[in-house]
């Protein structure tokens, strides 16, 4: 698969130019029914469908209702693509709470975005969360660990720790629904807060301040992100200037993964006894906008 692609935008604008044209009213010539030899020829369908099931060999009776019910899946599969790229890109550019309030007032949009977001990252050759639950599954199964926009919960149901799982919406009594730049979670109460593709709004350094805030002292802050997000030679961040922040924020980068194709890792911990900066520069994250497919 291709990397996420900015250019889906500029996909978009043509689509709507060329929309355009196709409703603009067809002049008085281009009403005349086109001359019979402008018409394709049939093509011909495939042998296997001519072939009756009982092995005759004669022609069947064209199967008109498995073909319109395929046009309305594909009709349906191309509308709810459209509108998982529509909320993909409204969470990427609005504020934490914006998006809250927006998914409250309709929850189903919620199954919409992750439908979408599944068939996305199903093209992915790895999936980052996995390489999170290996990390965990490796390490100590008594940590307690936050997973801030954890979508499904993998996480919670791949691993024995101990989960707080904080989303947006929450269809399951387990996950936390909130804002997640403001947990219910205690100061100082947890081992490990992830963040697994989920810096998404425009103030995303809240989202980690409030991890900090969570996090016990040599606390661990697992992020794993979009490569193109970080991706200065394709208009991302700068990678040195994220961590830079982070650590400003009273973290130490312990190690960096960057052998995935599709996005980075890094793993962070608090210092003991953690300092945030004054003035902390954090780089703006550009949204990452999934192509069509
Ligand atoms: N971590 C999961 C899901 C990633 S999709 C995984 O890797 O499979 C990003 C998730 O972050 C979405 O479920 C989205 O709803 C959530 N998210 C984005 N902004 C959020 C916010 N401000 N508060 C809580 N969750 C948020």
């Amino acid at each position: 698969m291709e990397p996420p692609q900015e250019s889906a935008a500029g996909d978009r604008k043509r689509r709507r130019r060329g929309g355009g044209r196709n409703r603009r009213k067809p002049s008085s010539s281009s009403q005349q029914a086109p001359p019979p030899a402008a018409a394709p020829p049939p093509l011909p369908s495939p042998p296997s469908k001519r072939r009756r099931k009982d092995g005759t060999g004669q022609a069947a009776a064209t199967p008109k209702r498995g073909n319109t019910s395929s046009l309305l899946d594909k009709m349906r599969a191309r509308l709810s693509g459209g509108h998982f790229r529509m909320l993909n890109e409204k969470l990427y550019t609005c504020s934490g709470q914006d998006a809250f309030d927006y998914f409250k007032n309709d929850p189903n949009l919620f199954d919409v975005y992750h439908t979408g977001y599944r068939e996305q990252m199903s093209h992915w050759p790895e999936q980052p969360v996995n390489v999170i639950i290996n990390w965990l599954k490796r390490h100590n199964a008594s940590w307690t660990v936050a997973d801030f926009g954890c979508g499904n919960a993998a996480v919670a149901k791949n691993v024995e720790n101990k989960v707080f799982s904080i989303d947006l919406v929450s269809d399951d009594p387990s996950v936390i629904a909130c804002d997640m730049a403001h947990t219910p979670l205690d100061p100082s109460s947890v081992d490990v807060a992830i963040f697994c593709l989920s810096l998404m709004g425009t103030n995303y350094p809240s989202y980690l301040e409030e991890a900090n805030r969570v996090l016990k002292p040599s606390g661990w802050l697992v992020i794993a992100e979009v490569r193109s997000r970080l991706d200065p030679n394709n208009g991302g961040a700068d990678p040195e200037k994220f961590s830079k922040a982070i650590i400003q924020l009273g973290f130490s980068l312990v190690s960096k993964d960057e052998k995935n194709k599709m996005f980075i890792l890094f793993y962070f911990k608090k210092k003991e006894k953690s300092k945030v900066a004054k003035s902390i520069d954090w780089p703006q994250l550009k949204p990452c906008l999934y192509k069509r497919r």
